[in-house]
């Protein structure tokens, strides 16, 4: 049997958040950011139980820090200390049971904000699917690169601004590509808004400038994931990527779920990574481990849900555009730290390495626009009659993600949100 909360929503067979989850997350309280984890519908205040003497005491600093770094340069032996001290608290037969429930509040009307400074995000391609489609658009002939079944394609990311769930996505302005050579470009506000569903993977441990990280060990890197959506402007991007890549099409904007879940909630959701073809060319070593290549990825139904301002008006309820599973992808995640290490670069602990868009091989599951309209030229039919190629203004996407497997509780990411404002009056 399941281990058992005393909190009876927690045991439901439907709850994202049952005792064998505990993601972290940060709270507002009284102007102030507390560390948290979610459980059942609630969430239970890190920097109250610290307060109520409930943690072990070597962990209170890190756990009255506003954000998750602190606990993670503590390491993995204080990160699990901690995971089991609240599992205890929170387990049917526990001890403080009341001192427990002064730190417990709901969910619902609480302000989650974002809990983890990230140095870093680097955003991958993993998804072969994705590359393939994407790539039949633009180039029919030769959708897949050559380089790309050797190599985890990749770039550099902005962190500065990832926000979290539920903050507005403000519509970028920038230019786009002049209808002949001799006109000068537009300087517009997109109009080829669209999202994509990818997974974050949080660095827990740093490696030293130098040191590459060896794929055996790539694992104990990564303290979590959360949902990402990596807002993309196609039409700001397609004028602006050659011959240097992405650049202002990606880095106005990326949404996170409030929720970290640790990797040692996800062991029963390991997969095999995704069989390499037998006239697919051979992994180079240092991407190559038996171990990696039989539980390394993450088995996880993940949704994409669109909510327009329509939808809203008439209480229908969000339309679902797709569903994927990270274990279609190319690369594992251990794949994606060890490559992004081997050259000596320095990961930090906050670091966030995403995946790239995460379709699956069949159109229901392409997890971004440009795909699911084939860069516009399809619009999607909405249950209100109306259509969309790219996002308009007031529309809200919405990601969700959980896991399922037999024997285990089911657990839920929860969600990844955001709205779609206005341009602002430009330069
Ligand atoms: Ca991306």
């Amino acid at each position: 049997m399941a281990p058992q909360s005393w909190l009876p929503e927690a045991n439901l067979p439907t709850a994202d958040f049952p005792l064998t989850h505990l993601p972290y997350g940060a709270v507002e309280v009284h102007g102030q950011q507390h560390l948290c984890v979610a459980i059942g519908t609630h969430l239970l205040d890190l920097y109250a139980l610290a307060e109520a003497n409930l943690l072990p005491t070597h962990l209170h600093p890190a756990c009255q820090s506003p954000t998750l770094n602190a606990l993670l340069t503590q390491g993995h032996q204080a990160w699990t200390h901690l995971r089991q001290t609240l599992t205890t608290l929170l387990a049917a037969d526990a001890p403080h049971r009341t001192l427990t429930e002064a730190a417990l509040h709901s969910i619902a009307g609480a302000t989650l904000l974002k809990p983890i400074d990230i140095p870093n995000y680097t955003d991958f391609y993993a998804s072969i699917h994705h590359a393939t489609r994407v790539g039949l658009l633009f180039r029919p002939d030769q959708p897949l690169l050559p380089n790309y079944k050797h190599i985890p394609i990749g770039y550099h990311g902005r962190a500065s601004s990832i926000a979290v769930s539920g903050t507005p996505v403000i519509r970028p302005t920038g230019q786009t590509r002049p209808s002949t050579p001799s006109d000068q470009p537009s300087f517009i506000p997109t109009n080829a808004l669209d999202y994509e569903l990818e997974l974050a993977l949080y660095i827990g441990q740093s490696n030293p400038q130098g040191t590459p990280i060896p794929i055996e060990q790539a694992p104990h890197y990564i303290f979590g994931i959360s949902l990402l959506n990596d807002w993309s402007a196609r039409d700001l991007q397609s004028w602006e990527y050659q011959p240097l890549g992405p650049f202002l099409a990606k880095n106005f904007a990326t949404t996170i779920s409030p929720w970290i879940t640790p990797l040692a909630a996800l062991e029963p959701f390991r997969a095999s990574a995704t069989p390499r073809p037998s006239d697919d060319p051979k992994l180079l070593p240092y991407l190559h481990s038996k171990a990696d290549q039989t539980h390394g990825a993450l088995n996880l139904k993940l949704e994409v849900f669109l909510s327009t301002q329509t939808m809203r008006d008439n209480k229908l309820p969000p339309f679902q555009l797709s569903q994927s599973n990270p274990k279609d992808l190319y690369w594992t995640p251990a794949q994606l730290v060890t490559h992004h290490t081997s050259n000596g670069c320095n990961l930090q602990i906050g670091d966030i390495l995403a995946t790239g868009t995460i379709s699956g091989p069949s159109d229901a599951s392409a997890g971004c626009l440009l795909e699911l309209t084939r860069n516009g030229s399809v619009p999607i039919t909405l249950p209100t009659g109306e259509s969309r190629t790219f996002l308009l203004d007031g529309d809200e996407i919405i990601l969700r993600a959980h896991c399922d497997a037999p024997g285990h509780p089911r657990i839920g990411l929860g969600e990844c949100r955001a709205t779609i404002l206005p341009a602002r009056s430009s330069l």
